[in-house]
């Protein structure tokens, strides 16, 4: 069927508005919005009509009346009206049920609550109920329609366009700041701020403080005599620190710490620190003066923890950040023996560490939130120093997921080899520090 005819048998069954009509066809043609286009075949319709009309086909005047009603054409009923025929009344399309002549209040709307947000990227997502596009896939098949698109695509684009000009942002598919969602057929429009990603790195200075919020297991949170009614079981941590001057400047309503491993509560993490990914949920403001904001979070962190090269950063830095965990570390330890040590034993301990494999199974102290399995991890250099008769220093340059205290202790034969046992003493782990995290090569 020729494309008028097409259109033509569409108008003559249901009212359809400019845009349902230019949609149908929407994959023909370039440069032309639906609206257009839809007015540009209901034109040709109405000359043709025009036509036929004045040399007396009844055809003609049938065509006119139906552009006029079906097609809420102004352009035939006012040749109609020239001929001095009766107008019919305009129609509500079959398909949109009029919801295109609600644009302009729709993007109205949501530009006015975009306003409450500092944002660059966009994105429309339309929803539509089940019942309007059914009726479209069933208008689609009675005209066999082989060069539409969707009503969806129709809104959104035609939304996003009319925002993107009145606000100068940029519409964005992948990774937009802002999702505006619209629901055309109740005149809805909702807004859905994306996380913001800061990345940087932290330094912990003092011991005590876990990394991200440890919620109290006795009241889960919500407070009891146990945790002082804090609902945490430590008063703060290295993620609170860190988020409460973000928080604030965003604007932001929580946030989530990722960060490549963790050191324990008691442990510190010196050297140039740890990276992670802060990510700030529904953030109002994303233009943020992180150099600033590094001011004040290490001002408010008061000589606890430390940040440093904070930057932006997006969900693919935390995907990165994750397989960084196998990064190298250094650490530091003091281990306390319950007899004298002789220093040849330091010697040979010394020797037998640097560069050895050691057979870790998962700790009696982790067993409840990690799988028990044996894991193998690379020793590349230990270094000791006698501190005292029965007390050592010792830094040991490893691979990331030895767990330390387990290679002192041995957690009961389940770390090979280990401290106490190649020493033949109990040892104890007393101050444990990260002094540097050294990324994989590559
Ligand atoms: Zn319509
Ligand atoms: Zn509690």
């Amino acid at each position: 069927m020729e494309i008028l005819e097409k259109a033509r048998s569409m108008l003559g069954k249901y009212p359809i508005c400019d845009h349902c009509l230019g949609r149908q066809f929407a994959l023909l043609g370039y440069g032309l919005d639906d609206k257009k286009r839809g007015d540009v075949m209901k034109t040709l319709l109405t000359m043709e009509a025009n036509k036929l009309a004045l040399v007396g086909e009844k055809d003609g005047s049938l065509l006119l009346e139906t552009l006029a009603t079906n097609g809420s054409f102004d352009m035939a009923a006012k040749v109609l009206a020239k001929m001095g025929r009766m107008v019919g009344k305009k129609r509500r399309c079959h398909l949109c049920e009029g919801r295109f002549d609600q644009l302009p209040a729709l993007v109205s709307r949501s530009v006015e609550k975009l306003e409450d947000y500092d944002y660059a990227t966009f994105l429309v997502g339309i929803n539509l109920p089940n019942r309007v596009e059914e009726k479209e896939d069933e208008f689609k098949s009675e005209f066999e329609v082989e060069h539409s698109e969707g009503m969806r695509n129709g809104f959104s684009r035609e939304i996003g366009k009319e925002i993107s000009r009145i606000t100068e942002k940029m519409v964005e598919y992948k990774t937009p700041d802002m999702v505006v969602i619209v629901i055309p057929f109740s005149d809805e429009v909702a807004l859905q701020a994306n996380p913001l990603y800061v990345a940087g790195r932290y330094r912990k200075l003092v011991r005590g403080i876990p990394q991200s919020r440890w919620f109290c297991p006795k009241c889960r949170s919500k407070g009891c005599v146990e945790c002082n009614w804090t609902g945490k079981m430590y008063p703060e941590s290295v993620e609170e620190l860190i988020s409460a001057p973000l928080l604030e400047e965003t604007g932001g309503e929580e946030t989530t710490l990722h960060a490549a491993g963790r050191e324990d509560v008691d442990a510190r993490m010196l050297g140039r620190g740890r990276p992670f990914v802060i990510e700030i949920k529904k953030p109002r403001k994303r233009l943020v003066d992180l150099k600033a904001l590094t001011k004040a979070i290490n001002k408010q962190a008061e000589k606890k923890v430390k940040v440093l090269s904070l930057h932006f950063a997006d969900k693919d830095t935390v995907r990165r950040l994750k397989k960084g965990e196998g990064a190298s570390k250094i650490y530091r330890v003091i281990v306390e023996f319950n007899r004298v040590v002789p220093d040849e034993k330091l010697r040979i301990l010394e020797q037998t560490l640097t560069n050895a494999i050691i057979r870790q199974q998962t700790p009696l102290r982790v067993l409840h939130r990690r799988a028990n399995r044996i894991r193998e991890k690379y020793i590349y250099e230990a270094k000791i120093e006698r501190l005292k008769p029965n007390r050592m220093e010792m830094r040991i340059h490893c691979q990331g997921g030895l767990y330390i205290k387990e290679l002192i202790t041995g957690d009961k034969g389940r770390t090979d080899p280990n401290v106490a046992a190649l020493i033949g003493a109990k040892a104890q782990p007393m101050n444990l520090d990260v002094l540097n995290i050294i990324p994989r090569e590559g």
